[in-house]
C-alpha cells in the first residue's frame, strides 16, 4: 500500500521548516546540525503527535467513532494534541492522566498541558498514583460504550502502526526537503518515548532505500522496553509500505544514558542543553523529551561519533508546555 491511500485527516502546518543551526554547530565544533521543526506542526502548540493523528484521526472517523479515549502521564504532550484534534473533529474527548512521574513541583498537575487539556474541553481522568494504566483506560472506554457512545482508543503516545504512518510522512518530507536544498542527511536524531515516531521515521526511510539512519535517544530509561515497541511496530509499518521486504535489525538504533533516573525526572544535562539551545538559537527545547534527546546529540558529537562533513537533523518533536510544569527547576540562572 502506497502512503497516499492511508485515510488522512489534515491537522498540521506542513512542511514543517527545516533550518540550520550555525552557532550550535560551531559551538561544538562537530558535524553541521540542522532542526526539523515538528514543534510547529500548528495544533494547540504544536508537537509529533499531531502528524499521528493525521492517521488515526481518519481511522477514528471512517469507523464512525463518536468520542475519542487516550492516556499518558498527568503532563502528556499526546493526550494535549489528541484534545485538540478532537475538538477540531467535533468529537468528546476522554482522557485518562496517570500519575508516572514523582515530580512534586505544585505547578505539575495544574500547569502546562493539563491547563491545555481542560481548555480543550476534554474530559479529564486523573489516575490515583499506581493504577495499572492499561486496565484503566479499558474501563473508561467499556463505561462509554455502556452509555451508548461509540469511542476510539488511541494507545499512549499514539504508537500504533496507524499513528507510525505519520512518521512514514515525514521521512518522505524531510527527504524532499533535503532534496531540493542540496542537503545529504547522515543522521535523523530525536528522543524516542512510546516508539511511533521511531518506528515511522525507520519504516519510511526503508520504504525510501535511503541511507539516512534514524538515532532514538531513550528517554524513558528502559531502553530493552523502547527497542522491542520501535521494532514491532516498524516491522509492521514496513509489511505495509513495502511488504515481502525485510527490515534488517540494525535500523533500530537506541541510545540510552540521558533518561536520568525515570522518565520525567530533569537531568543536570537536560537543563544545561536546554539553557544552552535557548541562549546560542533562540530555540526553546522541552525538559522531558527534546531536552533530554539534545543532551544524547551532544554527547555523540564529543564522543566523536560524527565527521565535520556529515550533516545531523535534530528533529524537535514539541512538548515546550511541560516547561511550565518545571518552573522552580530552571529558576535562578
Ligand atoms: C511523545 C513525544 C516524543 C516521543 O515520541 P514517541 O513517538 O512517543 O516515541 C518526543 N517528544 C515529545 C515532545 C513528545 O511529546
Amino acid at each position: 500500500m502506497a502512503l497516499a491511500d492511508v485515510p488522512r485527516l489534515p491537522l498540521a502546518h506542513l512542511p514543517t521548516p527545516l533550518e540550520p543551526l550555525p552557532r550550535l554547530s560551531a559551538y561544538l565544533g562537530g558535524p553541521r546540525i540542522l532542526v526539523k521543526r515538528d514543534d510547529c506542526t500548528g495544533l494547540a502548540m504544536g508537537g509529533n503527535k499531531t502528524r499521528k493523528l493525521e492517521f488515526l484521526m481518519a481511522e477514528a472517523r471512517a469507523g464512525g467513532a463518536d468520542t475519542i479515549v487516550t492516556i499518558g502521564g498527568v503532563q502528556s504532550n499526546h493526550v494535549r494534541q489528541t484534545a485538540a484534534a478532537a475538538a477540531r473533529a467535533g468529537l468528546s474527548c476522554h482522557l485518562v492522566l496517570a500519575r508516572a512521574v514523582p515530580w512534586d513541583e505544585p505547578a505539575y498537575e495544574v500547569s502546562g498541558n493539563v491547563q491545555l487539556d481542560h481548555l480543550l474541553g476534554a474530559q479529564v481522568h486523573l489516575l490515583p498514583r499506581g493504577t495499572e494504566r492499561g486496565g484503566a483506560l479499558q474501563r473508561i472506554a467499556k463505561a462509554l460504550r455502556s452509555q451508548g457512545k461509540k469511542p476510539y482508543v488511541i494507545p499512549s503516545g499514539g504508537s500504533n502502526p496507524t499513528g507510525a504512518m505519520g512518521y512514514v510522512a515525514c521521512a518522505m518530507e524531510l527527504a524532499e526537503q533535503a532534496q531540493a536544498g542540496g542537503e545529504k542527511i547522515d543522521y535523523l536524531i530525536h528522543a524516542t518515548g512510546s516508539g511511533g515516531t521511531q518506528a515511522g521515521l525507520i519504516a519510511g526511510y526503508h520504504a525510501l532505500g535511503s541511507q539516512t539512519q534514524v538515532l532514538g535517544i531513550d528517554i524513558t530509561a528502559d531502553r530493552a522496553e523502547i527497542a522491542a515497541k520501535v521494532r514491532a511496530i516498524a516491522r509492521d509499518t514496513v509489511s505495509q509500505l513495502a511488504p515481502g521486504t525485510a527490515l534488517p535489525k540494525a535500523a533500530v538504533q537506541i541510545i540510552e544514558g540521558h533518561a536520568g533516573s525515570a522518565y520525567g525526572m530533569p537531568t543536570e544535562q537536560m537543563r544545561d542543553a536546554v539553557r544552552l539551545v535557548a541562549r546560542l538559537e533562540g530555540l526553546i527545547l522541552d525538559p522531558v523529551y527534546t531536552g533530554k534527546a539534545m543532551a544524547g546529540l551532544i554527547g555523540l558529537v564529543r564522543q566523536g561519533r560524527f565527521a565535520a562533513d556529515q550533516t545531523i537533523v535534530f528533529l524537535h518533536t514539541g512538548g515546550m508546555p511541560g516547561l511550565f510544569a518545571y518552573t522552580s527547576y530552571f529558576q535562578n540562572e
